[in-house]
């Protein structure tokens, strides 16, 4: 009964959570494709607060010099939230990365120096962790958006629409008169 029960409330778990099975992955040289969303990744939420966004690309599964290797290629935007003016900051993604796959970190020294070791238990690990690992190295661990003087977020000091409204009527006006004069031609 329990089992049966907890069977129907589990939430459908999307691809990119599963465990894969590094070693059959790697001897097939297998493809695998993702989108994920990183405001569900918990490592990546913990260390940010806030994150939101998603990435998609492939990892390409090898083996080389006796040990599973992942390429794992992905872009997309990650929506964080800046530390200086709370406000919303859009960081681009793009990565590269070969990954060494160790069951335990005994096989640690057996990852050829060219790879980032990374620890799949039991030889098994999913796309998100993967994608996770990788984003936790590269995206800012404070978010801040780009700096105008006076140390305030551009975005902030950018001008008020009213004023730049206006600025743009003043310089629209004369073409628009123009317009006027070449259609009563
Ligand atoms: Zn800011």
């Amino acid at each position: 009964m329990g089992t049966l029960g907890t069977y129907y409330t589990r939430p459908m778990s999307p691809p990119w959570s599963k465990p894969l099975d590094v070693d059959r992955l790697s001897e097939a040289e297998a493809d695998v494709d993702f989108a994920v969303p990183l405001a569900e990744l918990p490592r990546l939420r913990a260390q940010l607060a806030n994150v939101a966004g998603e990435v998609h690309g492939r990892v390409h599964f090898r083996r080389t010099a006796g040990v599973a290797v992942a390429e794992l290629t992905f872009s997309g935007t990650a929506r964080l939230v800046c530390q200086r003016c709370l406000g919303p900051l859009d960081v681009g993604v793009e990565a590269a990365a070969e990954v060494g796959l160790i069951s335990t970190e005994a096989d640690m020294n057996r990852v050829p120096e060219e790879f980032e070791p990374v620890l799949a238990p039991a030889g098994r690990i999913s796309v998100g962790e993967l994608v996770e690992e990788e984003l936790l190295l590269t995206l800012p661990i404070v978010p801040l958006h780009a700096d105008a003087a006076g140390g305030t977020c551009v975005a902030v000091d950018a001008p008020p629409l009213e004023t730049h409204e206006r600025v743009e009527d003043q310089t629209q006006r004369p073409f628009e008169q123009l317009a006027e004069l070449l259609k009563r031609k």
